[in-house]
């Protein structure tokens, strides 16, 4: 089973919430920036982060594969 790590890179962080919007089973606001609650995930979590991923406007997340 696939395992990913989320990297937020909190400096490019504005603070929309879109990235708790669309998956907020991850993402929750912690004072002006969004923070994931897992920095790991699983397969089934992946396209919930894949979609606060793709809301960010300023590419702050990142999805990388740890594992097959
Ligand atoms: S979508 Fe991006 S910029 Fe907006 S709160 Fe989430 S991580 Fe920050």
């Amino acid at each position: 089973m696939a395992k990913y790590k989320i990297v937020h890179h909190e400096d490019k962080c504005i603070g929309c919430g879109g990235c708790v919007s669309v998956c907020p089973q991850n993402w929750a606001m912690q004072g002006n920036k969004a923070k994931p609650k897992k920095t790991e995930i699983t397969q089934e979590e992946y396209d919930c982060n894949l979609q606060a991923m793709e809301i960010c406007p300023t590419e702050a997340i990142e999805i990388k594969k740890i594992e097959d």
